[in-house]
């Protein structure tokens, strides 16, 4: 028996419930796509099935699915009312509507995307599958950066890992857009990788993000122009970031704005500062990915609302453990937040 069906088991979960249940929860999503072979970035999607999975959980603790307005809603209110969970997906990957839109469909469920602009008008680097992309192709990655040379060894599984990690922190430090479309240019440097075909593939056309907000159960929210770690920048480009991809969606799908989530979105990325900022944008709540769920004075802090991220490694029957809180006071999973 497994660790959490060990625990499921026990029943000692629920002990948890009082203090770190809370009254709902905000999901993150990134992709639903049945190809799981890409080895780095595997973490950010889960399958069809996997979604029904996860839905299908929520339905039969008779845990209501709502949309963000319901959700905002709920929080604010005085009013109790039964248990809620809200889900969202990052980005604005074309798969949520090819492949996620139909599940929901399905479940008479609703759910919110949130968008980064820069990504639709591809001006911004999908950098994660980039770099997979360049790994996969070169044994080696050699760029000189701030007078400094990087040599990463990109051969076997490990190295690359390694150089992946290495890579996300010089990006997630890059201070301004320049330094980061420069430093992504000499990543790119000697590949025959395209940046912004990648974009094409992967990523909603104009188009197509319209189609989706104009659906009954879809809530579109903005997620920054670029994609960077807004605490890196300067307050005038983090106000930049947020508001200009605020006023980007509002033109794409011609409808007010009121939800955004921070790019990677943990305490690192993401702090008062950028709190203070996203409340000056006129939203209604913006959206962290500090694993926790929703407390009852969630209503104080409306612009940094935690979301529990779920990747497929996590069974299903690991959800239960976050709702009771369990997880959330010890929390066992690596960070897989975009
Ligand atoms: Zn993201």
């Amino acid at each position: 028996m497994n660790k959490t069906k060990l625990i499921k088991k026990t029943g000692i979960h629920k002990l948890f419930k009082p203090f770190y249940g809370g009254i709902g929860h905000a999901i993150m999503f990134h992709r639903v796509y049945n190809d799981n072979k890409k080895l780095i970035t595997g973490g950010l999607q889960v399958t069809s099935d996997y979604m029904e999975q996860v839905i299908t959980y929520y339905k039969n603790n008779d845990i209501d699915i709502v949309s963000l307005d319901e959700f905002y809603k709920r929080i604010t209110s005085k009013e109790k009312s039964k248990r809620f969970v809200t889900f969202t997906f990052d980005d604005g990957y074309l798969d949520n509507l090819t492949h996620a839109l139909p599940v929901f469909e399905k479940y008479d469920a609703p759910f919110s995307v949130f968008v980064c602009t820069g990504y639709i008008d591809k001006t911004a680097f999908l950098w994660w599958y980039l770099l997979e992309e360049i790994m996969f192709k070169q044994n080696c990655l050699k760029f000189c950066y701030n007078n400094q040379e990087y040599i990463f060894k990109t051969e076997t599984e490990e190295e690359k890992r390694v150089a992946f990690g290495k890579i996300k922190t010089l990006i997630l430090e890059c201070t301004n857009v320049s330094d980061y479309n420069a430093l992504m240019q000499l990543i790119l440097k000697g590949s025959d990788v395209r940046p912004f075909e990648l974009n094409d593939k992967l990523i909603l056309t104009l188009e197509q993000t319209k189609k989706l907000s104009e659906h009954p159960l879809v809530t579109l929210g903005a997620h920054t122009l670029n994609h960077m770690a807004l605490s890196a920048m300067s307050t005038e480009d983090v106000y930049t970031e947020i508001q200009g991809s605020i006023a980007r969606l509002k033109e794409i799908i011609g409808k007010n704005i009121e939800y955004f989530a921070y790019p990677y979105g943990t305490t690192v990325e993401a702090g008062e500062r950028e709190f203070e900022i996203a409340g000056k944008c006129n939203l209604k709540m913006a959206f962290t990915t500090q694993r926790k769920n929703i407390s009852r004075k969630q209503s104080k802090n409306i612009f940094s609302i935690p979301r529990v991220g779920i990747n497929p490694r996590m069974e299903v029957d690991h959800i239960d453990l976050y709702m009771s809180g369990f997880s959330v006071f010890k929390d066992s999973l690596g960070n897989l937040s975009f």
